[in-house]
């Protein structure tokens, strides 16, 4: 099957660049001191202006995915060099503590839009309390999730048909794809324009190949972008960025794992599963933990069949604090 390519991405540099034009780009790479920008005109390598260093200093100045105003200061190199001006302030963040501190936060990735949860219906075989767990740490964190169950090529019609009701009937939206085949890559796509999505998940379920399925210009496996300069050469961070269309990026996130459940409230768990939200507050006792205790509303409503069976089991078994297995 032949895959179309939207035209946006072969869209050659069109600005004329000169020494101090001035772009807005996001930040897809960071090499520690140099910080690759994608703008319109393609990516500038840059530094940051002094200025920026003295502020913000309980977080990450700049990081993956910040907004940045950019200014041109040398065409010689390839990719052009120039400094970040600016830093537009974070709507979210992923990130967690940075070591040996208490209190300094480590962006991974900056104005995450959603979370895309990225697994196989087959090979390696799904977990759902997997799936569960990464869903909460998205839930926490007030990033919208949208799980993928790749691999669809491979016959497995009756789990993806179980799975897909049960993460449905949670709320979330359930996309399934075959980066193989490119069967459900337009609906991807469409759920991919104009947003900065991380993409998490276990290796082998089909990350790097959906990259570059919706992206054949880049090598996602190597993250191999032009460096005649060799400033480029050691990436520190956990993600980096991927242009699949104007204003669309997609970041691979290996960093889910050590995210983890760091500041997940577990007093809170049940505000996690937004599909018990419209039984909570409904229950007998004000600090109803929905385990067995009389006038439950949420279950109730496990009874009556509105929410999924395991699902609930997941949120008991999460509630026990288990930690383990993240993905
Ligand atoms: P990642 O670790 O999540 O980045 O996974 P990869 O993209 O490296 O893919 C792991 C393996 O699964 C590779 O051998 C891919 O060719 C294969 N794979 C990826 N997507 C599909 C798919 O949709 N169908 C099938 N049958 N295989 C796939
Ligand atoms: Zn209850």
């Amino acid at each position: 099957m032949v895959r179309e390519v939207p035209l946006e991405v072969r869209l050659p540099a069109t600005h004329e660049l000169a020494i101090g034009t001035e772009l807005e780009g996001v930040i897809v790479r960071d090499y520690g001191l140099w910080f690759d920008v994608q703008t319109g005109a393609g990516i500038v390598r840059c530094t940051l202006r002094g200025i920026l260093k003295r502020e913000r200093v309980k977080t990450d100045l700049a990081a993956v995915g910040d907004r940045v105003r950019v200014s041109v200061a040398s065409l010689e190199t390839d990719p052009p060099e120039g400094s970040i001006e600016e830093v537009a302030p974070r709507t979210r963040s992923l990130s967690r503590l940075a070591r040996g501190t208490d209190d300094v936060e480590q962006v991974i990735l900056a104005n995450p839009d959603q979370l895309l949860a990225v697994f196989a219906i087959e090979e390696p075989s799904p977990s759902p309390r997997m799936i569960d767990r990464m869903l909460l740490i998205a839930e926490a964190r007030d990033l919208p999730a949208v799980v993928c169950f790749n691999k669809i090529d491979l016959d497995a019609a009756e789990l993806l048909g179980e799975l897909t009701e049960r993460f449905t009937m949670a709320g979330y939206p359930v996309l399934q794809t075959s980066a193989e085949s490119g069967e459900g890559l337009d609906e991807l796509r469409a759920h991919l324009q104009d947003k900065i999505t991380a993409f998490a998940g276990p290796s082998g379920v089909g990350k790097s190949t959906l990259l570059n399925a919706l992206a054949p210009d880049i090598d996602a496996r190597t993250g191999e972008v032009s460096d005649a300069t060799g400033k480029g050469r050691h990436t520190t961070t956990w993600v980096q960025l991927f242009q699949i269309a104007p204003d669309t990026y997609i970041g691979d996130t290996p960093g889910m794992r050590q995210i983890g459940l760091w500041g997940v409230e577990f007093d809170y768990l049940d505000e996690y599963f937004p599909e018990f939200q419209p039984y909570l507050g409904q229950c007998r006792f004000r600090d109803c933990r929905h385990l067995s205790e009389p006038g439950c509303a949420v279950l109730e409503a496990l009874e009556a069949g509105k929410l999924h069976r395991d699902r609930y089991d997941s949120y008991r078994a999460l509630i026990g604090g288990d930690e383990e297995d993240l993905g």
